[in-house]
């Protein structure tokens, strides 16, 4: 396969060097631009960046020019990395001019005619395009991302909606400070401390886990109709979000049923043996004590979801932990296996 011309907007930030991390060697993509903010427009990347991963800028990259982000963007697909304001104005201007745009910025997530893709729930959502492309009068397009918290909590709920159907859940998560991007928190805010709001977050991640489960009619988006409650809060981990979730399953499914539906879990991406898909969406581990974030972040290189702690809920009927990397598969991550998906099935 001839490799796909790839842009990362945004290239500079915490998700943008995700993705030229994830984009290096990539069998099907060629990185042919990075774009910023006017502050490192001009320069020189390794210069404009303050890299924040452990691993080095990957060969070549540090010499490339970061260039504006403007509707002159030098490639097929952009991965978008940007900031909300700056995705608004940017990211529809460039589906206009005929780039596919993989976005993790949240101004497009509830258009109604934007697929909010997780690639192993709900490829469906995709048949979207056609009236995005149609209505807008675009050449290009936009598929989102969901928020982080959102993606991984939507792994572990999707066969469990699929198999048994969800009526509601509560959701308590604990989010890492790479959420916040660079700097973040305040050290003298985060150390010692959890700080219980994240702000529009509870909203975000009810929205979304809605859109994502719901279904497409053919031309609209209709929510699945979940009654939930979320608490987001930050906490001082610097990668991976935890999340306790309890929620009522219709038929009040047994502890091993519901593991077993998590495990058997896997959709179009495992099927179509996709370059960034994790063998296993959702890992299922029974120790008392996991997941952790610095012992389950990185499983399946950072694209899955792992669950532990799957137990009875006196009150809502099931309960479990889940985690999940915020910048990889919650984020950069999951706009690669998206374009990957939409590559393959010959979407875009
Ligand atoms: P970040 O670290 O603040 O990076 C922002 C990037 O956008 C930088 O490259 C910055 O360039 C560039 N930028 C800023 N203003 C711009 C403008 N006006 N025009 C063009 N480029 C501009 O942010 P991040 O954490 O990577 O987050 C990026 C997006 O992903 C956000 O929409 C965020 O909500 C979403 N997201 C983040 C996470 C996470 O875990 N961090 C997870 C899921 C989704 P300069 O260096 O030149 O300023």
């Amino acid at each position: 396969m001839k490799k796909r011309r790839v842009a990362v907007l945004g290239a500079t930030g915490t998700v943008g060097q995700r993705f030229i991390s994830l984009l290096a060697g990539h069998p099907w993509f060629e990185l042919t631009a990075l774009t910023a903010s006017d502050r490192s427009a001009g320069r020189r990347f390794g210069d404009a960046v303050h890299w924040l991963l452990p691993s080095d800028i990957p060969d070549g990259v540090g010499d490339m020019r970061v260039g504006p982000t403007d509707g002159a963007v030098d490639a097929e697909i952009c991965f978008s990395a940007l900031p909300t304001e700056a995705a608004g104005e940017h990211e529809a201007a460039l589906a206009k001019t005929g780039h596919h745009v993989f976005t993790n910025a949240s101004p497009h997530r509830m258009d109604d005619d934007v697929p909010l893709l997780l690639a192993e729930v709900n490829f469906e959502h995709v048949r979207a395009l056609e009236k995005q492309r149609r209505s807008r009068g675009w050449s290009g397009s936009i598929v989102a991302n969901g928020n982080c918290t959102a993606i991984h909590l939507n792994l572990a709920l999707a066969p469990l909606h699929r198999d048994f159907g969800i009526e509601r859940a509560v959701v308590t998560t604990m989010q890492a400070l790479s959420g916040a991007s660079y700097p973040g928190v305040a050290s003298l805010d985060a150390l010692d401390n959890v700080i219980p709001y994240i702000d529009d977050e509870e909203e975000k991640v009810i929205a979304e886990t809605n859109k994502f489960l719901g279904g497409w009619d053919g031309t609209s988006f209709v929510p699945a109709g979940i009654a939930m409650s979320v608490h987001c809060n930050r906490v001082t981990v610097r990668d991976g979000h935890t999340e306790t979730v309890s929620l009522t399953l219709r038929g009040g499914p047994k502890v091993d049923d519901v593991k077993a539906s998590l495990r058997a879990f896997s959709g179009r991406p495992q099927q179509l043996g996709l370059p960034s898909a994790p063998k296993r969406p959702v890992v299922v581990r029974d120790e008392p004590d996991r997941p952790q974030p610095v012992l389950d972040r990185d499983v399946e290189k950072g694209m899955a979801t792992t669950v532990g702690r799957v137990r009875e809920d006196p009150v809502l009927g099931t309960k479990f932990v889940l985690l999940g990397h915020n910048t990889i598969r919650g984020a950069a991550g999951a706009s690669v296996l998206n374009a990957e998906l939409l590559l393959a099935e010959g979407c875009v």
